[in-house]
Parts: structure tokens; C-alpha cells; sequence
């Protein structure tokens, strides 16, 4: 019996984790849960998987949770990065959004348990502290990200014959549009992925490609490969999931629905293999797998990525934390959608770089990039 918390288990990931646990009752059970602020959706969470463990972020929906709940409670970031890190919990799931997460996956990491990890924000903002930290504790990072386990999957004990990696992007929804249609692009055909069903936040970054940009830099961590050894290829179909170069120029890709469930269930059962949860892949009803290029032109934030992770130091958390505060400006109408980029990009380009920067300097750069973000949001 593996013992879990999971951490954002109010939202896509968490929910979708919750079922992998429903369906491996025997195999799986739920310690902890944390959420942001749907208090509601956690104590029903609470009444199904009875955690021992429970907190949320939210403040004004502490009250509640704390008189609903049958089991210790706590709220704000200290309350749920201490989860963690608890004695009874074997393996703790990162699904927080945003750079929110940075903080459990520093606990989790340091406390050398093994973690799932969802939240790629941690990883991009501050991948240069938290793998020396995993190198250092003994914790286990085992990629939810359904790229990264596809590699993950991939690699395995062949690690020092890799050439290249593969990541592949479905190219979201505007693959196929111009500039001017982008400009008028709107919150509601954002939001409508057309492989994936995710939270509002990582669905806006497929589809200015930012969420690939991000990847690339979580895989230049998970894997240990500088960014010239990292490819992105457009594969509108979402079913072979990355793929892994081998130095005698074997392929190995990994092949399957898209559904999270795969993935995350993977991240539970390693390194063993359990029964599917999703629906199987039909082999003989997919007829053909494409893959092209992307069009760096209509979708420059793949660039300010790769250019923020190869200029290292602080610049992938300027990148990380300019472009969460312009994407929910965008959601909520404030901004166009060619301007996440612009904002980023400017941000970026009056970035002092800290080298080597410490957890401390990395949250500080994060603070400083949205409030410049904001500023020019304003101006
Ligand atoms: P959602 O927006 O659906 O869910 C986010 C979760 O984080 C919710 O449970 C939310 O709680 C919680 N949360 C938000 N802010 C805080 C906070 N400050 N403290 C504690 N909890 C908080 O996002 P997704 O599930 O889509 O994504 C989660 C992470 O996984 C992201 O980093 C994303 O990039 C990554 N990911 C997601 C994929 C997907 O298919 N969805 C695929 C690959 C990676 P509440 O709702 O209660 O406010
Ligand atoms: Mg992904």
C-alpha cells in the first residue's frame, strides 16, 4: 500500500489522480489533500478518501473545512508544504498550478520522498535548487507531465546512450491561424483544447505554445540535457506523447491515448505497470501520425523559453512568473492574446540575471517579474 498526498487535488490533475486512487483501492491510499480555495469540492474529497490529513490555501474558507472535516486540518502555504513532508506519506503528488507549487515540491524534495511531479512551474523556476536538493535527499522525481513520463518511460537504464529528446505538441487550437486571426483570438477559443482537458491557466499556454516552452526547460532539468539535445516537434494527433533519440539513431516513443490518468497512474505504480485506466488505444482506427515543425513566427513564446533557459540563472522565473500574471489578464479580458508573449518578452529584456541564484533570489526575481508585468499591463 502506497501512501499519498496530493496536492491540488481540487483541480484537473487532482481530480483525475483521485480516480486512478478509486480504481486501486488495495494499492493506493490518500493521506493528505490540499486545494487552493474550492472548500466545498475538498470536504467532499475529504468524505470519499477519509485523508488523515487537509488543508487550503484560502483563508476565508478555513472555518469551514476545520467544522466539515473528520481529520487534522490546516491552511495557507506553510500548513500545506508541511504535508509534504509527513513521517506516514510515501510519495507525495504535486498538482498545485502555478509557481504556488514551488514550495511543497521544495518540502517534498527535501523530506527525499518520492514525488509526482505535475506542477512544471517548480521545476522551471527553480530546477537549479531542487535537482541538486533530489540528488542530495535521495527523493525520487517521477514526471507527471504527460511528455516527460513518456521520456521517462522511454529512457529507462538507457540513459547514457541518449542523443536527443523528442517533446511533442499537439500545437493547440490556432495551429493553422494567421497573425491577424491570433490578434482576435478570445478567453473562450483559448480554452478549448483540442486533444487535452486541462485547468484554465496550462490551457492558455498550449495554446501560445508557452506550455511547451515550459516543458522543454522541465525536461532540460528532469533529464540533464542542454537545450541544443531538446527538440520540439508539432504532432496535431496527441498520441505518441514525446519521443527519446538514441546515439545509434533508434527512435523510442511512447504511444497512447490522451488521457492524465496514464501518466499519473504510472507516477503511483513505478516502477510497476497496472491495469489501463482510460480508454485503450485503437491502433487500427487511427490512421495517420503526423508531424511538422512549429511556426516560430505566429508563436514566439516557444523562443523566449528556449532563450530564458539557455540564458539560465533567474531568467526561467522571470519568464515563468511574467507570463502567469499576462495569461490571467488575458482570461479576464484585459489583454489581447499576441500580447502574453510582448509582455513576457519585454519583462525578460529588462531582466538583471542572478547566477546560481538561491531559492531566496529565484522567488524574489518571481516577485519583482509581476510587478513589472503588471506595469506594463497598466501603461
Ligand atoms: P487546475 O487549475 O485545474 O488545478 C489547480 C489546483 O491547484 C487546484 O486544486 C487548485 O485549488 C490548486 N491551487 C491553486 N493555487 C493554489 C495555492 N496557492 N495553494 C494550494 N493549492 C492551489 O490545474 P491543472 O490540474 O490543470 O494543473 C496543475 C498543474 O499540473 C499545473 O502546474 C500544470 O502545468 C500541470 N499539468 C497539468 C496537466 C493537465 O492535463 N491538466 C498536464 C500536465 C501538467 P482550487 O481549485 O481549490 O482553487
Ligand atoms: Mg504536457
Amino acid at each position: 500500500m502506497k501512501r499519498i498526498a496530493i496536492l491540488g487535488s481540487t483541480g484537473s490533475i487532482g481530480t483525475q489522480a483521485l480516480d486512478v486512487v478509486r480504481r486501486n483501492p488495495h494499492k493506493l491510499r490518500v493521506e493528505a489533500l490540499a486545494a487552493g480555495r474550492n472548500v466545498e469540492k475538498l470536504i467532499a474529497q475529504t468524505e470519499e478518501f477519509k485523508p488523515a490529513y487537509a488543508a487550503i490555501n484560502d483563508e476565508a474558507g478555513y472555518p469551514q473545512l476545520s467544522r466539515s472535516c473528520n481529520c487534522r486540518t490546516g491552511q495557507g502555504k506553510e500548513a500545506i508544504a508541511s504535508l509534504a513532508a509527513l513521517e506516514e506519506i510515501d510519495l507525495v503528488l504535486i498538482a498545485v498550478s502555478g509557481a504556488a507549487g514551488i514550495w511543497a515540491t521544495y518540502e517534498a524534495i527535501r523530506a527525499g520522498k518520492a514525488v509526482a511531479l505535475a506542477n512544471k512551474e517548480s521545476l522551471v523556476t527553480a530546477g537549479t535548487v531542487i535537482m541538486p536538493l533530489a540528488a542530495e535527499s535521495g527523493a525520487m522525481l517521477l514526471p507527471v507531465d504527460s511528455e516527460h513520463s513518456a521520456i521517462f518511460q522511454c529512457i529507462q537504464g538507457e540513459e547514457k546512450s541518449v542523443d536527443k529528446i523528442w517533446i511533442t505538441a499537439s500545437g493547440g487550437p490556432f495551429r493553422t491561424w494567421n497573425p491577424s486571426q491570433l490578434a482576435a483570438v478570445t478567453p473562450e477559443q483559448a480554452l478549448r483544447h483540442p486533444k487535452w482537458r486541462m485547468g484554465p491557466k496550462i490551457t492558455v499556454d498550449s495554446a501560445t505554445l508557452m506550455n511547451k516552452g515550459l516543458e522543454v526547460i522541465e525536461a532540460h532539468h528532469l533529464f540533464g540535457l542542454s537545450y541544443d539535445r531538446i527538440k520540439v516537434v508539432i504532432h496535431p494527433q496527441s498520441i505518441v506523447h514525446s519521443l527519446v533519440e538514441f546515439r545509434d539513431g533508434s527512435f523510442l516513443g511512447h504511444l497512447g491515448v490522451p488521457d492524465m490518468r496514464i501518466p499519473i497512474q504510472y507516477a503511483f505504480s513505478y516502477p510497476e505497470r497496472w491495469d489501463n485506466p482510460a480508454p485503450v488505444l485503437d491502433l487500427l482506427q487511427m490512421g495517420s501520425l503526423d508531424f511538422f515543425p512549429p511556426d516560430k513566427g505566429g508563436f514566439p513564446a516557444l523562443e523566449l523559453a528556449f532563450a530564458a533557459g539557455g540564458r539560465g540563472g533567474t531568467m526561467p522565473a522571470v519568464l515563468n512568473a511574467a507570463n502567469e500574471v499576462a495569461v490571467s489578464h488575458f482570461l479576464n479580458n484585459k489583454i489581447g492574446f499576441l500580447e502574453i508573449a510582448g509582455i513576457v518578452e519585454k519583462v525578460m529584456g529588462i531582466h538583471k540575471v542572478i547566477e546560481a541564484p538561491s531559492l531566496e533570489e529565484i522567488m524574489a526575481a518571481d516577485k519583482w517579474a509581476r510587478a513589472e508585468a503588471m506595469g506594463y499591463m497598466k501603461g
